[in-house]
C-alpha cells in the first residue's frame, strides 16, 4: 500500500515537470511576447475572517509563481468594504501566510491606502463621459438591469453632464448624501449580454468608519472597480482569482483600459479548492466559532490555517497537498484523506516514535525484581537512524492499552490473554498468567511473567511470538490529555441540512482521553512538537491548552489509511 502511493507520487512529480499548468503557459506566452520583463503576483484577502486551506492554495500558487519566474509576490489586504473588516483578522492572516512560508518582503499593502487614487480614477471616468451619478434606489437599479434574457433600461440619470456628475460626486464624497441616496455608475452598456457590464455601480455612499482610514471617507469603491486599480497601481502582472470572477473579467479590463493604465494587469481564473464533506466556507466557520461549537478559529477540527497548524500540520505538508491538487479550470472536490496522506509522509521520517498509552491498564510482571528499573536504549525512529536513540525506563509495573488484553480472546487475537506470550516492544517477552478484578468484576491489573533472556525483544531460542504490544513504565509515566478527532460534520448525513442549510454536526468529532500515560521522554515536548505514538498515530502538543503540568496532545492523523492517490485531471 505505502509503496503503491510512493510509486504514484513519483509518477505525478515526473509529469508535473513535463507539463506546465495553464497559468504557467499564459505567463510563458506573455513573457515571450515581451509584455513584461518581470512578473508580479499578489494575494488579496479581505480581512473579514481567518484563512483556510483554500486560501493556502491561492497563497502558495501566487507565491510559487513569483518564485518560479524570479518575480515578486505582493501581500495586499483588499479592505475596501469597511462593514465586515477587523484588525484581528489582519493580524491572523499575516501570521498564517508567514507560517506557510510565503514571503512578501517589504511589499505589504492595503487597498485602503489607494482610496485617493481610486477617487481620481473615478473622476477620470466622469471626465471621459464614462461614469455618472445615479439617483435610482438599489431596488430600482436591480429592476432596470433587466435579466439574462432581456436587456436592461437606461437610467434616467445616465445623460447627466460631466459638470453635474463632477459636482454630485464631489458632494457624495463631502458627505452631503445619505447611504444609498446616490451612487456612481460606470457608463457601459445596459444591453450587454454580460450583466456585470450593465452600468455597474462603482462607488457607493456609506457613512461607516474604516479600520484604517477612520472617518476620512464616506464613499467606498466597489470590488470590481477597486481590484483592477489596486493591481495596476502595484504593477501586478497576473492577477489570479477564482472562477466565479470569470464573468467579471470584461469589467476588469474595461476599468484598466478606460482609466488608462499601462502596463495592464491581467486577470486569470482558476478553480477553487474544495474538500469533500469538509466545511471551508468562511460563513460557516464563523458561525461555528460564534456559537461556541468549536474552540475558536484555530480549533484543530477546522481546516482554517490556524486550525491545521494547531492540529499539527506542517507548512511543507500543505505545500505538498497543494502541489498534488494541481491547478485547474473546472471545479472539483478533493478527498481530505489526501491531506492526511501529505502529513503522514511529512512526519513519517522526522517525528520521533514514542510510546503512549491512551486507555491504560496495569500490567504487573510478577517475576521482575521489585523496585528495579532498567534503562532500555530505543531507536527514536527505526526508519531514520539520524534521529538517534533514547533511554526508556522499564520496570515491574507497566501500563498497556486496555484493548491489548482480552480475558476471552476471539479467534486470531494475537495480543495478551491468559496463557499467551507476546513481545513488549523493544523490551521482553511476557506470558500472561492472571487477571486481577475489583468487587464489581472490572479488570484492574493483568499479571504476567517475563523471560529475562529476551531483553531487547529478541527471542532467546528462536521461539516465535505473534503479537507485539507497546507499554509505558508506570512510576515514571507522565499523565496527559489526548484529543482524538473526527470530521466536525456527519459525513453520512452530508455536510448541510437541505431543509435550512445548517450543518449536520457530528457529535463524536472530539473525544478527550484523560489520564493517558506517556513515556517520560515526552516531558520536554513543547507546543507544536510532533511525535508518532506507536500504533496510535501522529500527535502534536496543543499550543493553547498544554502545560508542563497538564500536557495536551492532539491527534493529527492515524497511522493507516486505505487512501490511494487519484490519477490527476
Ligand atoms: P469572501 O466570501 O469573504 O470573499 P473568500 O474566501 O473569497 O471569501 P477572500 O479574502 O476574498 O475570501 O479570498 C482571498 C483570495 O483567496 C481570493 O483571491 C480568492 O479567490 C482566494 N480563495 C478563496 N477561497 C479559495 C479556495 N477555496 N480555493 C482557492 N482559492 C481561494
Ligand atoms: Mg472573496
Amino acid at each position: 500500500m505505502e509503496d503503491n502511493i510512493k510509486d504514484n507520487v513519483t509518477e505525478e512529480t515526473k509529469e508535473e515537470v513535463v507539463s506546465r499548468n495553464f497559468i504557467e503557459q499564459i505567463i510563458d506566452e506573455d513573457l515571450k511576447e515581451g509584455k513584461h520583463k518581470e512578473i508580479c503576483t499578489r494575494f488579496p484577502p479581505e480581512p473579514n475572517g481567518y484563512l483556510h486551506i483554500g486560501h493556502a492554495k491561492s497563497i502558495l500558487l501566487n507565491y510559487g509563481l513569483a518564485q518560479e519566474y524570479g518575480g515578486k509576490f505582493n501581500m495586499r489586504f483588499d479592505d475596501t468594504n469597511p462593514t465586515k473588516e477587523k484588525e484581528e483578522f489582519v493580524n491572523s492572516i499575516l501570521e498564517d501566510i508567514k507560517w506557510l512560508g510565503a514571503d512578501w518582503e517589504d511589499r505589504l499593502y492595503f487597498a485602503s491606502d489607494y482610496f485617493p487614487q481610486m477617487y481620481e480614477a473615478a473622476i477620470t471616468l466622469i471626465k471621459k463621459g464614462k461614469a455618472y451619478v445615479c439617483d435610482l434606489t438599489a431596488d430600482e437599479i436591480r429592476e432596470y438591469r433587466g435579466t439574462l434574457t432581456e436587456p436592461g433600461k437606461n437610467s434616467p440619470y445616465r445623460e447627466r453632464s460631466v459638470e453635474e456628475n463632477l459636482k454630485l460626486f464631489e458632494e457624495m464624497k463631502d458627505g452631503k448624501y445619505a447611504d444609498g441616496e446616490k451612487v456612481l455608475r460606470a457608463k457601459i452598456d445596459m444591453a450587454s449580454p454580460n450583466m456585470n457590464m450593465r452600468d455597474p455601480v462603482i462607488y457607493r455612499v456609506a457613512h461607516i468608519a474604516h479600520h484604517r482610514t477612520g472617518d476620512q471617507w464616506c464613499i467606498y469603491p466597489m470590488y470590481d472597480f477597486a481590484h483592477p486599480i489596486e493591481d495596476a497601481i502595484e504593477g501586478v502582472t497576473h492577477s489570479i482569482c477564482t472562477l466565479e470572477f470569470e464573468d467579471h473579467r470584461p469589467l476588469y479590463d474595461w476599468v484598466v483600459n478606460e482609466v488608462g493604465y499601462d502596463p495592464k494587469p491581467r486577470q486569470i481564473e482558476f478553480a477553487k479548492l474544495y474538500l469533500t464533506n469538509i466545511v471551508t466556507g468562511k460563513r460557516y466557520i464563523k458561525k461555528l466559532v460564534e456559537e461556541g461549537i468549536v474552540d475558536g478559529w484555530d480549533d484543530p477540527r477546522l481546516v482554517s490555517i490556524a486550525g491545521l497548524r494547531r492540529r499539527g500540520f506542517t507548512p511543507s505538508s500543505i505545500q505538498k497537498f497543494v502541489d498534488l491538487c494541481g491547478v485547474s479550470k473546472s471545479n472539483s472536490a478533493v478527498d481530505y484523506a489526501m491531506l492526511e496522506y501529505c502529513i503522514r509522509e511529512d512526519l513519517k521520517m522526522d517525528a520521533p516514535r514514542v510510546m503512549a498509552i491512551l486507555d491504560p491498564i496495569k500490567l504487573i510482571i510478577d517475576n521482575y525484581p521489585e523496585g528495579q528499573i532498567e534503562e532500555l536504549e530505543i531507536d527514536n525512529n527505526v526508519e531514520n537512524p539520524e534521529l538517534g536513540k533514547r533511554m526508556v525506563p522499564f520496570g515491574r509495573e507497566l501500563y498497556i492499552e486496555r484493548e491489548d488484553f482480552m480475558e476471552v480472546p476471539p479467534k486470531k487475537y494475537r495480543r495478551l490473554y491468559p496463557g499467551n506470550e507476546v513481545r513488549l516492544m523493544n523490551a521482553y517477552f511476557v506470558t500472561c498468567t492472571d487477571v486481577e478484578k475489583d468487587a464489581d468484576g472490572n479488570i484492574i491489573a493483568v499479571h504476567c511473567t517475563y523471560d529475562p533472556e529476551s531483553r531487547g525483544g529478541n527471542s532467546p531460542d528462536g521461539r516465535k511470538v505473534r503479537g507485539t504490544i507497546h507499554w509505558v513504565e508506570a512510576n515514571s509515566a507522565i499523565s496527559a490529555t489526548v484529543r482524538l478527532y473526527e470530521n466536525i460534520v456527519d459525513e453520512e448525513k452530508g455536510v448541510y441540512n437541505p431543509e435550512d442549510g445548517s450543518l449536520n454536526l457530528n457529535p463524536n468529532s472530539l473525544t478527550t482521553c484523560t489520564d493517558c500515560k506517556l513515556e517520560p521522554s515526552l516531558k520536554t515536548a513543547k507546543a507544536y512538537d510532533s511525535f508518532q505514538f506507536v500504533r496510535n498515530g501522529f500527535f502534536c502538543v496543543d499550543s493553547k491548552d498544554s502545560s508542563p503540568e497538564n500536557p495536551v496532545f492532539n491527534r493529527i492523523v492515524s497511522l493507516k489509511s486505505s487512501y490511494k492517490l487519484p490519477t490527476q485531471q
